[in-house]
């Protein structure tokens, strides 16, 4: 059996970055760059004032003080997008706002606070050094320079940003096409009542939500039971998006039937166990640079197979650099016993308290038992090897998205 290593090693060499799109800069929070993005512009786009004040020459005040203060005559003012239109020689001052353009004769904005307000002539009762209050042409961002990297997530703000350069065409990579196949005889959708020995659909419901937060793109193409025809009916289906995840029909029983239909569609199957808990059954394969993931059915198996295999994949093919959990280390808040054989991730909550990271499980760790994940912040990884962890103990643990 591959560790969940070699797994992920083996998922990304086959996973291809979508290619470029362009969208309207509203739209760019959430997506990713698909390349290095130069400004047009410099920003600020002029020197301007960040104060309230009187735009001056510094050497005028140099000997102010409230016993004896530079007297100033106002020769102009410019208030935010009214430059005042006029220079200052020796002696003289502009009255200046937030915002407004400092004229290229003074070399430094005194604030407002200082001064007596003066109108035509003020009063200022201390020095100030030169090239204060100033925002320079050009000081957050150059022309010509490199706004932002390729592989950005783009925050909120780049929507600002990108208008503040007159940026309204955003290169990005597109979003992964997802579909999300559900397998099983026993599975109904959410408004229906189970009959007995069914069960409601839940994993493609997180399944969605999971795809969405990774950036890509859902769609549910269906349910269908354990049945060969049928199966193969919906896996051609989603071998038309970029990628495909079915849950269920992956494990050793006589309808896990699911690896099988994949194969016979001519999807390259890579590996079909992963020495991990939960999780183990995990089929990966590819055909024409599209990816297919057979996710085992138990509800936590799912989100813990997909936020460790899948995700990785769909944040490489949607142009991110980074694509794996934050590792962090924590001190165990309690005693753990585990049988010992496979890597073990298990669903827990990560506190800080009193300055120290503090780990603990969340709910039943069964893999069939979906709370513990939802009420989970990270998974606690115990390796292969182990059998017990004491209280106290400094544990690796993987943070959740
Ligand atoms: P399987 O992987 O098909 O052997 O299923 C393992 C367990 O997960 C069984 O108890 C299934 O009933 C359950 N299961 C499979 N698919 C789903 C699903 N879509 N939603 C909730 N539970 C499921
Ligand atoms: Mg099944």
């Amino acid at each position: 059996m591959i560790t969940p290593e070699q797994a992920v090693d083996t998922i990304l060499q086959h996973t291809p970055i979508l290619e470029e799109e362009t969208i309207d800069f509203l739209d760019c929070a959430g997506r990713v760059l698909a390349r290095d993005v130069m400004s047009p512009e410099d920003q600020p786009p002029f020197d301007r004032s960040a104060m309230d004040g009187y735009a001056v020459r510094a050497q005028d005040l140099a000997q102010a003080s409230n016993d004896s203060p530079a007297e100033l005559k106002v020769v102009g003012l410019a208030r935010a997008g009214r430059p005042a239109g006029v220079e200052i020689g020796p002696g003289e001052a502009v009255r200046i706002m937030t915002g407004g353009m400092v004229p290229a004769s003074a070399d430094t904005v005194v604030m407002q606070e200082v001064t007596d307000l003066g109108g035509e002539t003020v009063r200022i009762f201390e020095p100030c050094p030169p090239k204060q209050n100033i925002c320079y042409r050009g000081e957050d961002i150059r022309r010509g320079e490199r706004l932002l990297p390729a592989g950005c997530l783009l925050p909120p703000a780049a929507c600002g940003m990108f208008a503040a350069v007159g940026l309204r065409e955003v290169p990005v990579v597109r979003r992964p096409r997802v579909a999300i196949l559900s397998t099983g005889d026993e599975l109904v959708d959410v408004g229906d009542i189970p009959k007995p020995g069914q069960i409601r659909n839940s994993n493609q419901y997180s399944l969605h939500a999971l795809i969405r937060q990774a950036g890509a793109e859902p769609s549910l193409i269906g349910v269908v039971g354990d049945e060969e025809g049928a199966l193969a009916g919906k896996i051609r289906d989603g071998l038309t998006y970029d990628v495909l995840i079915s849950t269920g029909g992956v494990s050793v029983g006589e309808y896990d039937l699911v690896a099988g239909v994949f194969a016979e569609l001519g999807v390259q199957l890579a590996f079909s166990k992963i020495a991990v808990k939960p999780g183990k059954p995990v089929v990966f394969g590819h055909k024409d640079g599209r990816l297919v993931f057979g996710l085992p059915g138990n509800p936590t198996s799912t989100v813990v197979a997909f936020l460790l295999f899948a995700r990785p994949a769909l944040l490489k093919m949607g142009g991110r650099r980074r694509v794996f959990l934050e590792r962090r280390e924590a001190v165990l808040g309690e005693t753990i016993k585990t049988r010992p054989g496979r890597r073990t991730y298990m669903r827990a909550f990560l506190d800080e308290e009193n300055g120290a990271a503090r780990v603990r499980l969340t709910g039943h760790q069964g893999s069939g038992n979906l709370l513990g994940a939802v009420l989970a912040n990270c998974f606690l990884e115990i390796p292969a090897d182990t059998a017990k962890l004491e209280e106290g103990a400094t544990v690796g643990v993987l943070m959740l998205p």
